[in-house]
């Protein structure tokens, strides 16, 4: 496996001579060394990625696509050994890691051609005598930081639509998860030119702030937590640079009497558990009717029991561990915290023990919409159910957390859907669904879930700024 930094096409140890360690979590035992990069190293990446600006951002838009879809071919032909990698690193199911690796895939094939329809939207004499255009212009170099859930598909969203604008990239995986990044330097090192993609392994604290305070980077785009998201955007401010941030969500799952309950449950018992839980728009949160409630705790809870977990590379295994010691003790935290605030926890509710960072997939119920466990990200395999009164007290609920990336609506009435997606003050609102998500369409959050969006023609423009030529006749 690659374990060095990728800058300027070459492979390259910490200045320092530094390096981390990565864990296997399903087994608590190392998987091998990364550099601990410094701001030595990152400056070196920013050095090559700033060299790289020029050529890159001067091809015409069809030879970059030609050269990103032949990254997407790449991505496609090495699916089996970036799956493995994946699975491994994070303790993903190989039964579940189609869905992400054919996401990922799409994603490279989209953005290799939204980069050709960029477009500035007005050409016309707005002042007599004058002739004025709008082109859109690429930004420069970015500092893209990329959190540990979904490792190669955040670095994917990350640095496609940045790469389809004309930016050059210093990609800084997240500590924990840098292998399927390096893997997609190694697969795409005599694709790419020099300097285009740079790959700098380290922690948060050294090289991410490094990369975020360094003077030549234009702008930062980071997915992760919203404590990294603010730390990011008041040191960003310094200089002023732009900002793309991706932040936590707590997505609400509002039930009414009306809905589909057969549908609801299979749902959450898919997606709720889905990568145990470690996804920003899981639906976590269920907000459910009062004549519903009961029976959907009691579904709910019987399906959750039969969940499998276990060893990622074992046919069947519907769960693996939670990717760190650290994160297992943060959730099961949470739910300790709840049941001693006098929530009822109908399944799960433990670490297994043994080797590797495994938590019981959990539902909690009976808590409060001040509780901590209805307003804070989790982050792992555990579902709170409250017991609602109406309709306002459902918008009211589901409003009132810090987050704002996503949501759903279970309900059989047309009109009620169409006030509660107006209502509902979320990046994303499905209805009669949660989780789906297609390349076209824009992802990213209202109030502290971040701004800037990923995914869509959106995010390539998000990484471009309009220029206004003014010609006098
Ligand atoms: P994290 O915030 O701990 O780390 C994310 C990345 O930021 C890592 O690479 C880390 O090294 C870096 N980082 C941390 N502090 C930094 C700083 N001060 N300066 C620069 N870089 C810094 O998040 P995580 O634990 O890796 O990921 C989980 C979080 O990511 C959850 O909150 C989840 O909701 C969020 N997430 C959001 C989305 C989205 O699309 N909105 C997608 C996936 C994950």
């Amino acid at each position: 496996m690659a374990d060095q930094n990728f800058v300027a096409g070459e492979w390259a140890p910490a200045h320092s001579g530094a390096t981390d360690e990565i864990i296997d979590p399903a087994t608590g035992e190392a998987l091998g060394r990364v550099p601990a990069s410094d701001a030595a190293d990152v400056h070196d990446a920013v050095q090559a990625a700033t060299a790289a600006f020029d050529g890159w951002s001067s091809m015409a838009p069809r030879t970059r696509s030609e050269i990103l879809h032949r990254v997407a071919d790449a991505v496609e032909e090495d699916m089996a050994e970036l799956s493995r990698i994946e699975c491994q690193n994070v303790g993903k199911p190989t039964g579940i890691i189609e869905f992400e690796m054919d996401l990922t895939l799409d994603n490279w094939r989209f953005f290799a051609s939204a980069g050709r329809f960029l477009e500035g939207k007005a050409a016309g004499e707005y002042l007599d005598g004058y002739t004025s255009y709008v082109r859109r212009d690429p930004i420069g170099v970015i500092g893209s930081i990329a959190p540990w859930n979904y490792p190669l598909n955040m670095a994917t969203w990350k640095l496609g639509p940045a790469l389809a604008a004309g930016n050059t990239v210093v990609l800084k995986p997240s500590e924990l998860t840098p292998y399927s990044a390096l893997r997609l330097a190694e697969i795409t090192a005599d694709i790419v030119p020099p300097g285009v993609i740079n790959i700098v392994c380290g922690r948060g604290e050294t090289a991410g702030v490094a990369l975020v305070e360094h003077p030549d980077v234009a702008m930062v785009s980071l997915t992760g937590s919203v404590a990294a998201g603010k730390a990011v955007a008041r040191a960003a401010a310094e200089s002023l640079k732009r900002v793309h941030l991706e932040l936590g969500g707590k997505a609400p799952v509002i039930v009414f009497d009306d809905a589909d309950i057969d549908a609801v449950v299979a749902n959450l018992r898919e997606n709720a558990f889905y990568n145990s839980g470690q996804d920003c728009t899981a639906p976590c949160r269920i907000i459910a009717g009062r004549r519903v409630h009961d029976d959907l705790v009691a579904r709910l809870t019987d399906a959750v029991a039969d969940i499998v977990t276990g060893d990622p590379f074992t046919d069947g295994v519907e769960m693996g561990p939670l990717v760190s010691h650290a994160q297992r003790d943060r959730v099961a935290g949470f739910v300790d915290r709840a049941r001693e605030g006098g929530a009822e926890v109908t399944v799960g509710g433990r670490s297994r023990p043994g080797a590797g960072f495994f938590y019981e997939p959990s539902v909690v119920v009976g808590v409060e919409q001040a509780s901590e466990i209805v307003q804070r990200e989790v982050f792992g395999p555990v579902v709170s159910v409250q017991s609602v009164p109406d309709e306002d007290t459902a918008i009211a609920w589901a409003n009132d957390v810090d987050y704002g990336l996503a949501a759903s609506v279970w309900t059989s009435d047309v009109g009620r859907a169409m006030r509660m997606t107006k209502a509902l003050r979320f990046g994303t609102v499905w209805v009669n669904d949660h989780l789906p998500i297609a390349s076209e369409m824009p992802h990213g959050g209202f109030k502290q879930s971040g701004y800037g969006k990923d995914m869509s023609s959106y995010a390539v423009e998000h990484y471009t700024e309009p220029k206004h030529i003014m010609i006098k006749h």
